[in-house]
């Protein structure tokens, strides 16, 4: 089947095929690296990913370019209040960006592109733009002039016609439905870092470092422009207002964008502080994997509630694949092949593809994958199973795990937290007053697999690391 993406500037859900030959031009705005990434930053890169791995698996090639944002509002505040060059500051967390990537199995792009290292091409667009009087300068700042690109508002939808005029805002990031003149360049204020070029001292504003490398690397068209829900405006609004006033040409054919993850109804965000970044859930004993699964399983464009109760259930739904697989690869099963059930394989790997193909629904395709691991647990509990299905069966699992990416369990890179060491010792205490040894024994076990050792002394309960 056709893989189907709904498009943001059509607001329809389009066939997708790359326009030249077969390799999709892909550009997908990266992290802000002035501070840790949160879960939420990574529910849209894991997205991503997907979406990497179900273009590739309809035997497309990949040109994706990534930037990652070096220098912005935030970065310089921080890195000011620190007494850090931009470089110190960011490179740590630039570092413990690709880090996280790779622990929840996050394809590195064919290429990242900082932003700091393409100062001069942006200097040379921002006077491109200027020649074709896109821009006016004020105190020094250079500003696109919203009402010199008639498209603007066809991505976000928003009929801007009759306040296209005046206003105009410094800041990177503004509020929806505020149609203003945004910066391209920012003169440096009093302390502030900045590069010395032709059109002035400052640094560049956000929106025209992802025109610029993008067009820089991809070319004027882009196949697909992607990110999260909220960069849709003004961000992506503004990169289309630049990239088609410098080629003249449609900036990209398709505008994919991920939904948010969320806390109790509320966006996960670092201004409300209701986030965890990677590093505090690996701290707690959890999973990568399980974190991969749990920002996976929910498609992309509905909004996915983060609980513990949820990551818990990925982890749960991880064991039952990997013991579907264990026992694939050990059991015995008697000789011969069981037709019917080698149908039913069959079958589920063209649900689970014709879903992903869905404008990547993988909610339905992992309710395919489950169908199929209980119709062959119970076939091998009921002797139906042969050997000759063991290697089908092991077949979709891998086309599963191609996407998805669970099965293999991780390295246990971070140790159990203190804290939560403390936490179950109170739980098996609980348990052991309400005469529930077998839990209490169950939760010193676990523990130990953790690396843990409980010593019972008349003190109380000690603790240590094997
Ligand atoms: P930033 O590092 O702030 O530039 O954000 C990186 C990416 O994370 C952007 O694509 C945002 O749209 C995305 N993002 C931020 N918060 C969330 C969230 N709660 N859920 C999903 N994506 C998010
Ligand atoms: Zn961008």
């Amino acid at each position: 089947m056709a893989l189907r993406f709904y498009n943001t500037l059509s607001q329809q859900v389009e066939e997708f095929a790359p326009a030249n030959e077969n390799t999709v031009r892909m550009y997908t705005c990266g992290p802000t690296v002035y501070d840790f990434a949160h879960i939420g930053n990574f529910r849209s890169f894991t997205f991503i990913d997907i979406l990497r791995r179900a273009l590739r698996s309809h035997g497309f090639a990949l040109d994706h370019v990534m930037n990652i944002t070096d220098v912005d509002d935030k970065i310089i505040r921080n890195a000011v209040a620190q007494h850090k060059s931009l470089e110190d500051y960011t490179a740590a967390y630039s570092r413990a960006f690709l880090q996280d990537c790779a622990a929840l199995r996050l394809e590195r792009p064919e290429r990242l592109t900082p932003a700091t290292e393409h100062i001069p091409d942006m200097v040379a667009a921002i006077q491109q733009l200027t020649a074709g009087q896109h821009t006016y300068t004020s105190d020094g700042s250079v500003y696109f002039r919203i009402s010199t690109f008639p498209g603007y508002g066809k991505l976000s939808h928003n009929d801007f016609s009759g306040n296209l005029a005046g206003a105009r805002v410094d800041l990177d990031e503004y509020e929806k439905a505020d149609a203003r003149d945004f910066a391209l360049w920012k003169a440096p204020k009093e302390g502030e870092p900045a590069w010395q070029t032709a059109i002035g001292p400052g640094r560049p504003g956000w929106h025209i470092e992802c025109s610029v490398m993008a067009i820089k690397y991809l070319g004027a068209t882009l196949d697909i422009h992607a990110g999260g829900i909220d960069l849709v405006f003004p961000h992506h609004e503004n990169e289309i207002a630049q990239s088609e006033s410098l080629t003249g040409k449609p900036f990209s054919r398709f505008w994919l964008h991920a939904e948010f993850l969320m806390v109790e109804g509320q966006k996960m965000s670092k201004s409300l502080g209701n986030y965890y970044t990677l590093r505090d859930l690996l701290d707690r004993g959890y999973q990568p994997e399980a974190i991969r699964y749990l920002l996976a399983s929910v498609p992309y464009r509905k909004q996915l509630n983060f609980t513990f109760d949820g990551l818990k259930s990925a982890a749960t739904a991880i064991d039952r694949l990997r013991n579907l697989k264990l026992r694939l690869e050990t059991d015995h099963f008697p000789e011969g092949a069981n037709e019917q059930l080698s149908t039913r394989t069959k079958a589920a790997g063209k649900a689970f593809h014709d879903s992903l193909d869905d404008d990547l629904n993988t909610a339905e395709a992992l309710a395919a994958v489950f169908e199929f691991v209980r119709d062959a647990n119970s076939a091998m509990d009921s002797g139906e199973f042969r050997a000759g299905n063991a290697g089908e069966a092991l077949g979709f699992l891998a086309q599963f795990d191609s996407i998805f990416d669970v099965l293999a369990p991780s390295a246990r890179g971070h140790a159990i937290a203190d804290a939560e060491v403390e936490a179950r010792i109170g739980e098996r205490a609980a348990a052991k007053k309400a005469r529930d040894f077998a839990r209490a024994d169950q939760i010193r076990e676990q523990l130990l697999e953790q690396g843990i050792i409980l010593e019972d002394t008349k003190a109380g309960v000690r603790w240590k690391r094997k």
